[in-house]
């Protein structure tokens, strides 16, 4: 490391670290972190999930209203980690996919394959 350089630079990009600031607001570090995890969100935090997704699942957008349900709080199974508001069945069918992105990226693969199959046979 040069001589006089800071050895730590302060938020080298404020940009990122603005587009973090939703993600960093329901990850809090930690067993206290991981306690509001696994028991809920503080106050208001929900609200304001649902607010930044205006009441949209975050993967098929179909609003809170066209379910009987809630939007569900979707978390990383590994860290514990708050998504954000998922559907049911998208919240499911992550599960049922062990979250794992090879998985989904096949499942896409899959249905783009057995479409362009079905398009080729009339
Ligand atoms: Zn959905």
């Amino acid at each position: 490391m040069p001589a006089g350089r800071p050895k730590r630079i302060r938020n080298p990009n404020p940009v990122r670290e603005t587009e973090k600031g939703y993600t960093r607001r329901f990850n809090r570090g930690g067993v206290e972190g991981k306690r509001d995890r696994k028991f809920g969100l503080a106050p208001g935090d929900r609200d304001f999930m649902h607010d930044y997704q205006q009441g949209q699942c975050g993967i098929c957008q179909r609003h809170e209203s066209e379910f009987t349900r809630k939007l569900a709080v979707d978390h990383c199974h590994e860290t514990g980690r708050v998504r954000g508001l998922l559907c049911g069945p998208c919240n499911t069918a992550l599960g049922l996919l062990s979250d794992d992105r090879q998985r989904l990226e096949r499942a896409i693969r899959w249905l783009m394959t057995t479409e362009e199959a079905e398009a080729s046979n009339g």
